[in-house]
């Protein structure tokens, strides 16, 4: 099975539903504050618009809760894709009421028209039935272009999709190359193949683990949840973040890994601090000797060096989330320096997860990777091997 690709359909002066992921965020003032997301979205946009289709475009912002909140009105958006492309973009006061339908009824071959956003209505997040139809009634072809949102069944991401047959629905440009970027990590990846794993918790990546191990040839741990694979390994970890209740799983994942060979690394030193601040006191312990009542909010020295040496000859790096709180300059480094390590390897560097998309643009390597995931939640699913909803409605078999 693979996506079906907007190249494949026949798209000419056809009206073209493109569901987007303009979540953007924005300042006090309703200034985008980043519009990679919008930018990211140009390339199928403008395979429509050389098309002479008649483009309407749906997305979420933020979280209105299905009320009207002019405050996540996608107006801002419609002036930055309006700068973007030098072309005229209509706003829809609405996204399925009287306004949205009368002007994609009235909308021109090349025209393009925003609808307001989806989740003013109740119904885009419960998936109803009654506004994914009407959403789907306004086109005649469907594009999901949303890789952020295809992890949930909402109704203009799944519901929509059965209103098409499947010559008249595809992925977009930016999920295909994540969805591709993915299976060929997943499934085919140039050994020797290694993953960092780290961010707050290993309940949080519990499945993400489980299904990387035996795909992996090392799995470097980091973060908040390498305290709990450390105390399953009978350290004293302090004050460190620990689920308890997840120390059999942290044991059965070492065990699994000795089992497959894979190899797997824990930080050998921490940056520990007395308390969960910036302004705290810190020191540079092995993970053998963190002080009772200090926490472990970085990783230190000595693992940034492992870590490194361990990454030496890998072919396909993959890094989900940070190795300490990087939000604060002094539980940093760790994560910095990693960003720059991995950004120079000699490999297929993909980089998943919000946080860590976010980090690797602070620390200026984001041009150096080789693939940066948009979507976080919609990665994390993918590396727990789950099927995305937007996504499995518009894959087609391989003909042979
Ligand atoms: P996640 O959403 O699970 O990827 O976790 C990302 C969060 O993990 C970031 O906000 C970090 O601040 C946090 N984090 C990373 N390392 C630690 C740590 N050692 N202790 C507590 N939180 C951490």
């Amino acid at each position: 099975m693979r996506l079906k690709s907007i190249k494949e359909l026949n798209i000419e002066k056809k009206k073209v539903f493109i569901r987007c992921d303009f979540n953007v965020p924005l300042d006090d003032f309703g200034n985008i504050t980043d519009d990679r997301r919008i930018r990211s979205a140009i390339n199928t946009i403008r395979y429509c618009i050389d098309r002479d289709c008649k483009i309407i475009l749906a997305s979420h912002l933020g979280r209105p809760k299905g009320e009207i909140n002019a405050k996540y009105s996608l107006a801002p958006v419609a002036k930055r894709l309006h700068s973007i492309l030098k072309q005229e973009v209509l706003l829809a006061k609405d996204c399925i009421g009287d306004d949205a339908k009368a002007k994609a009824a009235a909308l021109s071959e090349g025209e393009i028209l925003l609808l307001e956003n989806l989740r003013f209505e109740a119904g885009e997040t419960k998936n109803d039935a009654s506004m994914a139809e009407a959403l789907a009634s306004m086109a005649e072809v469907y594009i999901n272009d949303a890789f952020g949102v295809s992890h949930r069944a909402h109704a203009s991401v799944e519901g929509i999709t059965h209103h098409f047959d499947s010559e008249s629905k595809a992925g977009g440009f930016l999920l295909q190359k994540e969805i591709e970027f993915f299976y060929q990590l997943l499934k085919k990846p140039v050994r020797p193949f290694a993953a960092i794993v780290g961010g707050s918790k290993v309940s949080g990546k519990l499945q993400a683990l489980t299904n990387l191990l035996p795909k992996v040839d090392k799995l470097l741990i980091g973060g908040g949840m390498a305290f709990t694979f450390l105390k399953a390994l009978g350290e004293d970890v302090g004050a460190s973040l620990v689920e308890d209740e997840l120390i059999e799983d942290a044991k059965n994942i070492m065990d699994e890994a000795k089992r497959l060979g894979v190899k797997f690394y824990l930080p050998v030193d921490v940056v520990a601090a007395e308390k969960f601040s910036e302004d705290s006191v810190i020191k540079f312990v092995t993970a053998k000797e963190i002080p009772q009542n200090w926490m472990g909010l970085d990783i230190g020295p000595a693992t940034v060096k492992l870590f490194t040496e361990s990454l030496n000859d890998a072919q396909t790096v993959l890094w989900n989330g940070p190795m300490g709180v990087y939000e604060m300059d002094k539980f940093s480094k760790g994560s910095h320096k990693l960003s720059h390590v991995v950004a120079q390897a000699h490999a297929t560097t993909v980089v998943g997860g919000g946080d860590t998309a976010d980090l690797v643009q602070r620390t200026g390597d984001d041009e150096e990777m080789t693939f940066i995931s948009t979507g976080g939640g919609a990665s994390l699913e993918l590396l727990e091997g789950k099927e995305l909803p937007g996504v499995i409605n518009l894959m087609v078999k391989d003909e042979i």
